[in-house]
C-alpha cells in the first residue's frame, strides 16, 4: 500500500529521516533551525523554508519560535474541537514568512488522501514560486 511513497522517497537520495519527530522550529536570521528527536537525542538541522505536513493535533505540540500568527494558532486549536471544519481551511493553508502548511486538513478534501495530495502539490508550488523556480513540468524531459 505504501509503494508509491516508498518509490518517491527512494528518489530523494536518503535525505528523509524516519522516526524523527520535530519538536521545535526557530526562525533565525537566514532561515530556520529545526530540532527533532532521534532516540534519546535531540538533533538539529537548518532550512531556508519549512513545510509542515503533520496533523493539526501534532502542530500544537511543536514549539514555535516565534509563535505562529494568532489567527493560525486559533484555527489549529479549533480544528481539534471541530474535526473537518472547512471554513478554517484558508487560514490553515496560508503560508507565514517561510513556513508552509500541507496535509489533508489544509485542503477542501478534508479527511481524504486526495486532500493530502492536493495540499502537497499546492505547497510545492508555493515553495517554487517563492524561490523563483519553475514547476518541473515546464522544464521538459526531466519529468
Ligand atoms: C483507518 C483509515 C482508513 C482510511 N481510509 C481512507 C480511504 O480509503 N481513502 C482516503 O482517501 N482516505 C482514507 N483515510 C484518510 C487518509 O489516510 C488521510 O486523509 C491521509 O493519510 C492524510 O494525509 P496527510 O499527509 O495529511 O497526513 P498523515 O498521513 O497523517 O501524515 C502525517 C505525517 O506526519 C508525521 N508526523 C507526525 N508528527 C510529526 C512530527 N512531530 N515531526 C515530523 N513528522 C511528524 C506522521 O508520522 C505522518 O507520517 C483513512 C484513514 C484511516 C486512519
Amino acid at each position: 500500500m505504501d509503494r508509491l511513497p516508498s518509490a518517491m522517497a527512494a528518489s530523494l537520495n536518503g535525505i528523509i529521516r524516519y522516526n524523527a519527530p520535530v519538536v521545535r522550529v526557530e526562525r533565525q536570521s537566514t532561515g530556520f533551525r529545526v530540532d527533532y528527536r532521534e532516540g534519546a537525542a535531540v538533533r538539529r538541522t537548518e532550512a531556508a523554508r519549512v513545510v509542515f505536513a503533520v496533523p493539526a493535533s501534532t502542530m500544537r505540540q511543536i514549539d514555535m519560535k516565534p509563535r505562529l500568527s494568532r489567527v493560525k494558532e486559533q484555527a489549529i486549536e479549533q480544528l481539534s474541537y471541530y474535526d473537518g471544519v472547512r471554513f478554517l481551511m484558508p487560514v490553515l493553508a496560508s503560508a507565514e514568512n517561510g513556513l508552509h502548511f500541507a496535509g489533508e486538513h489544509t485542503s477542501i478534501w478534508t479527511g481524504w488522501m486526495e486532500g493530502a495530495l492536493e495540499s502537497g502539490e499546492r505547497t510545492a508550488r508555493e515553495v517554487l514560486n517563492a524561490t523563483g523556480r519553475p514547476w518541473p513540468e515546464q522544464t521538459g524531459p526531466t519529468r
